[in-house]
């Protein structure tokens, strides 16, 4: 598995670290052909309106699109996830438009700008170290959304299919545990599409005879 990481501006190498610490292969992505043969995609955190403007420089807008549409497993952080969303606010801002939530940015007020919580997630037993640093709220989700994690009472960390997005930063942390998550589920997506690329392949006429459970 190899995975992209976008590298316009922002934390980038944080997840980079991460992933060495799993032992996952990335590159960073800067052009569309980085993003050829890669297998998942993350969208790491930063100035959203900054890496915007890089997207649409380099055209990446329109691979980083393809690629969610086609089913790609991605996962944003912060400016990753305001990138994924399909309605920005405060102010408002275009976006990829792949995740069916609604944020507004920098909403929590200039005292709660930055700070550490610890919550429950839907993904382990155990709480995690959230890392919020002027991060956007999740005014709403859409009914594919699956929220793992709310706190103070908005979803912090949301699933859509082979999308995962957090408000908060675990790159920044000594934990792997989201990125673990993000890797299973983009390894359980990328076999389900060879089981179905598979059987569009094959014929039933040129199908063998049926092996014995
Ligand atoms: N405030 C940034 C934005 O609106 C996001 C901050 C972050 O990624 N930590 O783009």
């Amino acid at each position: 598995m190899k995975v992209g990481i976008l590298a316009v501006q922002g934390d980038f190498e944080a997840h980079a670290a991460t992933l060495a610490r799993v032992g996952v292969e990335h590159v960073f992505v800067r052009t569309p052909r980085d993003l050829e043969d890669v297998d998942a995609v993350i969208l790491p955190g930063g100035e959203s309106t900054t890496q915007w403007k890089f997207l649409v420089e380099e055209g990446l807008e329109e691979s980083l699109r393809e690629f969610g549409v086609r089913g790609g497993p991605m996962f944003g952080t912060c400016a990753g996830a305001i990138l994924l969303a399909r309605d920005v606010r405060n102010p408002k801002q275009q976006s990829l438009g792949l995740a069916d939530i609604s944020v507004i940015r920098n909403a929590y007020g200039r005292q709660l700008a930055s700070e550490v919580r610890h919550g429950f997630t839907a993904i382990s037993a155990e709480p995690i170290e959230m890392v919020f640093i002027r991060a956007p709220i999740i005014e709403c989700v859409g009914r594919d959304v699956e929220v793992l994690a709310k706190s103070e009472g908005k979803p912090v960390l949301i699933q859509q299919g082979p999308l995962l997005i957090a408000t908060f930063h675990p790159e920044l942390t000594s934990s792997t545990t989201v990125h673990e998550y993000f890797l299973r589920m983009a390894r359980h997506h990328l076999a389900k599409e060879r089981v179905s690329s598979n059987s569009v392949a094959q014929p039933a006429v040129s199908a063998g005879p049926v092996e014995p459970r």
